[in-house]
């Protein structure tokens, strides 16, 4: 804010209050306060216009603490609405890893063997590293918390199970997108075997008719 943005809205607010020099003089003192806090001259301006559209303030101490209320309430406000659209971005992008879930399906450690994954292939859910994740995470973290403040008083409660971080999961099985991928072109292999036995099915027709004409013959 320079000096003359300073002396302009120094004056507004002195005549929006029918204020007098006295005043003026006491006005320069609070500048060092919103210099401290990089307040703009647009910040201030909205700040008296407020303090003028709201009720009255019967001393001039009301006045400073008002406007340092109003200009610091303003960009908590500004910071919560950007913060509210970041996360609505982040909702909107679907994670390619858990699908917007927050809950990333990954191969279970016990059907890991030798650094392969095996079949049946059980997987089990970790909390994805997307902002989707550190929702569950924190939501994990609150009901377990809960839970455990509760089950000090009534024992037979249960604490629900502790949602693994992907990062915790990574470290017992770093192979986690290989052993995925191979799993996938396993799957593959075959649905294409059983796309070709259907197509020579097609081609030769059904089993029945040839197991007829086995009888037949024999
Ligand atoms: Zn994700």
């Amino acid at each position: 804010m320079t000096d003359q943005e300073f002396a302009k809205w120094k004056l507004d607010h002195a005549t929006l209050f029918r204020w007098g020099d006295t005043d003026l003089a006491m006005i320069d003192m609070w500048r060092s306060a919103f210099e401290t806090r990089g307040y703009s001259a647009e910040e201030l301006g909205d700040a008296s216009l407020y303090l003028a559209q709201t009720a009255a303030r019967t001393w001039r101490a009301e006045h400073l603490q008002f406007i340092l209320d109003r200009v610091s309430g303003r960009r908590l406000a500004r910071l919560q609405m950007q913060r509210d659209e970041e996360e609505r971005r982040h909702e909107e992008e679907e994670c390619q890893v858990c699908r917007g879930s927050g809950i990333a399906n990954v191969p279970h450690p016990h059907n890991i063997h030798d650094g392969e994954w095996v079949y049946p292939w059980y997987e089990c859910g970790v909390a994805c590293y997307c902002f989707r994740g550190q929702r569950v995470l924190e939501n994990n973290r609150a009901t377990r918390d809960r839970a455990k403040e509760k089950a000090q008083r009534h024992p037979d409660i249960l604490v629900p199970r502790e949602v693994w971080t992907f990062a915790f999961y990574e470290l017992r099985n770093p192979d986690w997108q290989r052993q995925v991928s191979e799993k996938k072109s396993k799957q593959k292999t075959e649905r294409e075997a059983m796309a070709a036995t259907r197509q020579q099915d097609k081609r030769l027709g059904p089993l029945a008719k040839l197991m007829k004409l086995i009888g037949r013959e024999s």
